[in-house]
């Protein structure tokens, strides 16, 4: 986030004219790391556009979306020019803010900066100011005033007790950006303070990004310690800016009048009594903002000049942000808003102008203020009163025939197809009045309510209830149905109005950046169709008694509730990768899944009995009875033989013949290291060290990762630890490691490459390294090596610091992902210690297909003959030098290619700890010869379904 120090202060400075106060600034910005030497240009294009001039001798340089990827940290550096430079058009500029920002962050300092502008004589303030801090006083401007309106104030809320009256009173501060995630519970943890008249009060200064006051009241009469609560007021303080409201409580409670704010039949008549901002009662609009950078510079200034155009006050507030509205013409005070895309717009007017201004205004922000502007994904009634078709193209797949798709979580699942397919709704943009559309909508949510509560009585377990419950409390948001009582009001149909409200409630929350704001809003989604549907008359279809195949789009995350083990034998969905979110809940339930496997499984009748495979990634529609006999025995003996597995997971793995391959785990973590050798690894074969890193907010010091280290060898007890060295940039950059975006990450600046551009880093990790592995047997490896040199500096560094802190049981190696570094292994066998393929990534690299594509996935198949043509030249390269060679990828965990990869002559496999046993039986059914052979088929194969083919004849 965008905030301003002294630091980021130069002053007295001196430039001729605009171009080179901008080179002054670009050049500040290059030296302090923020952005790339050509943000320069950026900043002139950007004022070629239009002057970024702001009013009180402040101008805003900022590059173009063009620029934006030449920005590596978001920030802002600023430069006071005493003399002043002149902007053009007669404007000069005392003060110069460049800002180097990615996205919409800016927006973030111009509500900071907006606050400073409304002052009078601010530019020869700013021109005069003698130091760094005075000058940043006086940007900071006048103190933050009290948010205090409709939207912090809810009446008869149905709780059960005063904490969740407190929390309730919490989550209006939050919803006004007011406060943090944190400050709920730090006030339920504070001891409330009685007013008297069964008025309480809590504050904390704590969590606070602004000042606010909420107020809350139960719906039936509550105690707390004994006493009445009649009402709750809860503080986010920050300064001075409650005292007045204080004073004015006091007088209040001191007359006796405390009634009138829990007997209040609305919240203007609270925020009357209260002095809070009451919203005049004129007519208004609503639009969302649809703008890809929020309301900024330009297209605030253009509805700030239509708004002119009109003899009468307009104001404007964002839905949801609990700030009061703000006049349509002031270009500051609509800066000041800070609102972004998805955010929903409200414009109020004069009675005389309201029906010209409210029409004219409304239909500039659709149309993007002059930019061109991307419609949102938010389903307007208009669009939703045309019904979508939808998809015919492709059939159902016929009886008896057999798809194949992703394999996404092993087993096999037989039962009827339960498909929950995307419904379309159908239902008119304008109601018939406002009555019966209300009627309607209470008559949908109270079915809903109903539903819900069964859902919970359900005895479903515990994670599940809450979900339900929290979805309960959703529907029951006063906010939510106040906003669509009003658009009820203009008009709208039941539906049409509960769709836009709960589209931008979802949007807002979405567009916060908050992981968990995110998921609630799936929450409200989810929510919201239940509502939708019974509005259309729309009924779910019943899942059957039996276990069933869940068949979906995808599943989300609110979907996870309803996949109870129990109940769904199976999931099929016709979208997603291997890695989407459908799959890794799968594999974390145990539940076997296929994914990706096209829309056509959504056509599939309800029923149909359906045999999925999710190892071979198959599906099978209405299998014939000896087809489906066969998958049952299968079935069966794969739980006795992963039961045996386990009793036997801690023996080594041999075949039949005795030849020996050593199966390891793959971790993240040192807390994972000691489960991992329990479920039998002989060692840890890929330690992937990003996800140490990724769990701190900066880069972790060289002491913080000894120690991770030394944890993760303890646990291991003398059995060898792979590590890999950092592994980031691309598509997985580290938060506090900014790099600039590329068109192309899988193809650009990550692995190897990225840590030796950061020589200090990659030191440190091999210094901490090397410090925990004193006396340990100690493998380290370099990730996506794909020339030969990268190898050598990576190892000249390495040895460089041996010298200090010596290991004498190392050894040093590269992983093999990258097609370049196998086709090299013969050179680079000559000088590594070991190999260790990772498959997941060689597969993409070789296939050209990205490992996580939705479609693609598929076919991207490690059993592919190319990939094994490549292994088969790792594997012969080093043991021709006495190396040995490992795969660390996914393809090792597969059953069908243990055959392959042992005939190949792999020597050790590392896979996730629960794959251990499994790998181990399978390894001791196989004879060395027999796979050797099975190999060479492969290699000669056309295809990954051909050598699938191959295995399973065996
Ligand atoms: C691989 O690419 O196979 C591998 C093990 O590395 P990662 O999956 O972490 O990229
Ligand atoms: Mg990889």
């Amino acid at each position: 986030m965008l905030e301003l120090t002294s630091e980021q202060i130069s002053m007295g400075q001196a430039a001729s004219d605009k171009p080179a106060a901008l080179r002054l600034l670009a050049d500040r910005l290059v030296a302090d790391g923020l952005v790339a030497e050509g943000y320069l240009q950026g900043l002139m294009d950007r004022e070629a556009q239009g002057s970024t001039y702001l009013g009180q001798g402040i101008a805003i340089p900022h590059g173009t979306p063009a620029t934006r990827d030449q920005v590596f940290t978001t920030g802002v550096r600023l430069l006071q020019f005493p003399e002043g430079v002149d902007w053009g058009d007669g404007q000069r500029v005392y003060l110069a803010i460049g800002i180097a920002a990615k996205s919409d962050e800016h927006l973030r300092l111009l509500q900071l900066l907006t606050r400073a502008l409304g002052e009078t004589d601010l530019g020869e303030a700013l021109r005069r100011a003698a130091t760094p801090e005075a000058l940043l006083k006086l940007l900071q401007g006048a103190p933050q005033a009290l948010a205090l309106d409709a939207q912090m104030v809810s009446l008869g809320l149905p709780v059960d007790d005063f904490e969740e009256l407190v929390w309730r009173g919490a989550r209006l501060l939050r919803q006004a950006d007011c406060v943090h995630g944190g400050f709920a519970g730090i006030v339920q943890g504070l001891a409330p303070l009685p007013l008297g008249e069964g008025l309480w009060w809590l504050h904390s200064e704590q969590e606070v990004t602004r000042p606010g006051l909420a107020f809350v009241t139960p719906e039936r009469p509550l105690t707390y310690q004994g006493q009445a609560v009649n009402g709750l007021f809860c503080l986010a303080s920050l300064g001075e800016a409650h005292e007045a409201l204080l004073e004015r409580l006091c007088a209040l409670l001191i007359a006796g009048r405390g009634e009138e704010l829990f007997h209040a039949a609305n919240s203007r008549a609270v925020l009357e009594v209260l002095g809070g901002d009451i919203p005049p009662d004129w007519p208004s609009a609503r639009v969302t903002l649809a703008n890809a950078h929020g309301l900024h510079a330009r297209p605030a200034k253009e509805l700030a000049q239509l708004a002119k155009g009109f003899e009468g006050e307009i104001q404007i507030r964002v839905m949801g942000s609990g700030e009061g509205p703000v006049s349509a013409k002031s270009l500051s005070r609509l800066l000041s808003l800070g609102a972004r895309r998805g955010q929903v717009l409200e414009l109020a007017a004069e009675p005389a102008i309201a029906e010209q201004a409210l029409a004219m205004l409304v239909s500039a922000i659709e149309q993007g203020l002059g930019e061109a502007v991307e419609p949102l994904p938010v389903a307007t009634p208009e669009q939703l009163d045309t019904p979508q078709p939808p998809n015919l193209q492709a059939p159902a797949p016929a009886a008896g025939s057999t798809l194949r798709a992703v394999s996404a979580a092993p087993g096999i699942a037989i039962g009827p197809a339960h498909v929950e397919a995307p419904v379309q709704f159908t239902y008119p943009a304008r109601g018939e009045s406002p009555a019966l559309e209300r009627q309607r909508l209470e008559t949908a949510v109270s079915q809903v309510r109903e539903d819900l509560q069964q859902l919970i009585a359900g005895g479903a377990a515990k994670s599940i209830r809450d979900i339900f419950t929290t979805h309960l409390e959703m529907l029951e948001d006063p906010d939510l149905i106040d906003e669509v009582s009003q658009r009820l009001q203009q008009g709208d149909s039941a539906a049409a109005a509960w769709v836009v409200v709960i589209d931008s409630a979802a949007a807002r929350q979405e567009s916060l950046g908050d992981a968990l704001l995110a998921e609630r809003a799936a929450d409200l989604r989810d929510i919201g169709r239940r509502v939708l549907a019974q509005l259309c008359g729309v009924q779910a279809a019943q899942a059957p008694d039996e276990p069933y195949v869940l068949v979906m789009d995808e599943v989300g995350p609110s979907d996870v509730a309803r996949l109870d083990p129990a109940r769904v034998a199976g999931i099929l969905t016709a979208r997603g990768g291997a890695t989407a979110h459908s799959a890794i809940v799968a594999r974390a339930l145990g539940i076997p899944a296929v994914v990706g496997a096209s829309e056509a499984v959504l056509r599939i009748a309800p029923g149909t009995p359906l045999l999925l495979d999710g190892q071979r990634g198959t599906l099978i529609v209405a299998p014939q009875p000896e087809v489906l006999e066969r998958a049952r025995i299968e079935r069966d003996q794969r739980a006795q033989r992963l039961a045996a597995a386990a009793q036997r997971r801690h023996e080594p793995a041999l075949t039949a013949d005795g030849h020996r391959v050593e199966v390891c785990a793959n971790v993240g973590e040192a807390a994972a290291v000691s489960a991992a050798v329990e479920q039998g690894a002989e060692g840890i074969g890929l330690l992937r060290t990003e996800l140490i890193f990724m769990a701190h907010s900066q880069a972790p010091d060289e002491a913080t990762q000894e120690a991770e280290y030394r944890r993760v060898l303890d646990a291991l007890a003398g059995r060898p630890l792979v590590v890999r060295t950092l592994d980031v940039g691309g598509d997985k950059p580290l938060p506090y490691w900014p790099i600039p975006s590329e068109e192309n990450p899988f193809l650009g600046v990550r692995g190897i490459r990225l840590t030796l551009q950061r020589p200090e880093l990659m030191e440190t990790q091999l210094r901490a390294l090397l410090r925990a592995g004193q006396g340990r047997p100690l493998r380290i490896m370099f990730p996506m090596v794909a020339t030969v040199e990268e190898w050598r500096q990576g190892r000249d560094m390495l040895e460089r610091l041996r010298q200090a802190h010596p290991v004498e049981d190392l050894q040093v190696g590269i992983m093999i992902e990258v097609p370049s570094a196998a086709l090299l292994a013969p050179v680079l066998a000559r000088e590594v210690d070991f190999f260790s393929v990772g498959t997941n990534d060689l597969t993409q690299y070789t296939l050209a297909m990205d490992r996580g594509h939705p479609t693609l996935s598929a076919q991207a198949d490690g059993l592919h003959p190319a990939v094994l043509q490549l292994i088969d030249i790792t594997v012969r390269a080093a043991h021709a030098h006495g190396k040995w060679v490992g795969v660390c990828g996914e393809l090792a965990a597969d059953p069908l290619a243990v055959p392959i990869l042992v005939g190949l002559g792999v020597d050790e496999l590392s896979v996730s700890a629960r794959s251990i046993a499994e790998v181990k039986a399978s390894v001791r059914e196989l004879s060395l010869p027999d796979a050797q052979r099975l190999a060479q088929r492969a290699l000669s194969a056309a295809s990954a379904p051909e050598v699938r083919a191959l295995v399973e004849k065996q």
